[in-house]
């Protein structure tokens, strides 16, 4: 057996989500929504289906989706991508991310990557032989390090990998960060591997800004994005890469050797999302502020801790006011047997035992009825 895949545990979100099933708990866990995507979107994949679109479709994407993605990019970033040469189609952001992580990465390279971070990223970049160079954010304001993160770079250094808007801290990077990073990565000679799935899940006048907008970054980030949170499908697993014509082939080749396509029916219905008006961009980000809003409001009334979120699905809270006495993992443990709603353990996004062990994340991306139940729930148990 290969010893760094027996060494990664089962993922938190499937074993939160099991543990949430068996004791019949409201899963504010695994971040998915309890609402189904647009309709139209539904629609357009479920006509592909019957039209006999079933078999292959190109390694890199069906024609429409790709140029759906190319509009996309220059609808709301003004960022001009090639669709026949600049983007890859992929079965969800997971693999997304493991391919651009095998399209730069040779045995021994360096890769940076910011704590917390989502559960697959260190897992891959080990699998791959490449040497993983962490840089911690600091709660609560999760405001970067610079000094440590220009610290970890060096003449090694192949790529930093990174999600904004993030999860699971709500966090949105700043221009001024931004270009902070833009700076290492001209001067150390690298990539950007730009995990950017909530791009369209920003709040308060947030706007999320793709590196690749930055001086000099065109040609060195690969920029992820996935239908699943920009349509709230995320059963579908539908991803999309925009890179430099000069990266993409390696991507192609990555995606060739882990799935080859992707369905090409839900592919037609992601073309007709990303084509989808402002309206419906602007209603998903306030449709889900309005969520957060309800549910950090609702958390802060029963005593925790509440961590402003900038974007996502997600907040993170600070169990501590409670009174609980015990870590993350046997809080959202009692919380699911007990109070009978399920959260994330924070701890679940670090590499090493000393995480901060007192933060548990809620998903807001669910129904008010749910979100008030379960906070109705909490409210019994305290
Ligand atoms: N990156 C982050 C930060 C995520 O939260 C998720 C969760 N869905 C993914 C990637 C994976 O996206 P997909 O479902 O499209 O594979
Ligand atoms: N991205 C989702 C989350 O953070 C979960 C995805 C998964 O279950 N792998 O909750």
């Amino acid at each position: 057996q290969n010893s760094l895949l027996s060494a990664t545990g089962t993922t938190i979100f499937t074993i939160m989500s099991a543990l949430a099933l068996e004791h019949g708990a409201i899963n504010l866990g695994q971040g998915f929504p309890d609402y189904d995507g647009p309709e139209d979107v539904i629609e357009a994949a479920a006509a592909a289906l019957k039209d006999g679109r079933n078999q292959y479709p190109p390694l890199t994407g069906v024609p429409e989706l790709r140029q759906a993605v190319s509009a996309h990019n220059r609808r709301f970033y003004g960022i001009e991508a090639d669709p026949n040469a600049e983007v890859v189609v992929t079965s969800g952001a997971t693999e997304a991310i493991t391919a651009c992580l095998m399209a730069v990465l040779n045995p021994g390279d360096e890769c940076v990557l910011i704590e917390p971070l989502y559960d697959t990223y260190l897992p891959v970049v080990k699998l791959l032989g490449a040497v993983p160079k962490l840089v911690r954010l600091s709660p609560p304001k999760w405001e970067l390090p610079r000094a440590e993160l220009a610290a970890a770079f060096g003449p090694k250094t192949k790529a930093i990998l990174f999600n904004t808007p993030m999860n699971p801290t709500g966090k949105v990077f700043t221009a001024a960060e931004l270009a902070f990073i833009a700076d290492l990565i001209a001067k150390h000679d690298c990539y950007a591997i730009c995990d950017e799935v909530y791009e369209h899940l920003t709040f308060d006048g947030w706007k999320h800004i793709p590196l690749m907008t930055l001086p000099g970054m065109r040609e060195r980030c690969m920029r992820i994005g996935s239908a699943g949170k920009t349509f709230s499908l995320t059963g579908w697993k539908v991803g999309y890469i925009t890179c430099d014509r000069s990266l993409a082939p390696n991507v192609a080749k990555a995606h060739q050797n882990l799935t080859f396509t992707t369905a090409p029916n839900l592919q037609r219905g992601v073309a007709v999302g990303l084509m989808k008006d402002d309206d419906y961009f602007a209603g998903l980000s306030s449709g889900l502020q309005a969520r957060r809003d309800r549910l950090a409001k609702g958390l802060a009334e029963i005593g925790f801790g509440v961590l402003p979120t900038q974007g996502s699905y997600f907040i993170t809270t600070d169990f501590r006011p409670l009174g609980f006495n015990g870590d993350d993992v046997a809080f959202c443990r009692a919380l699911t047997e007990e109070a009978k709603v399920t959260a994330i353990p924070v701890t679940a996004f670090y590499a090493s035992a000393d995480a901060p062990s007192h933060y548990a994340r809620f998903a807001f991306c669910k129904g008010e009825a749910v979100i008030d139940e379960a906070l109705a729930r909490m409210r019994n148990w305290v």
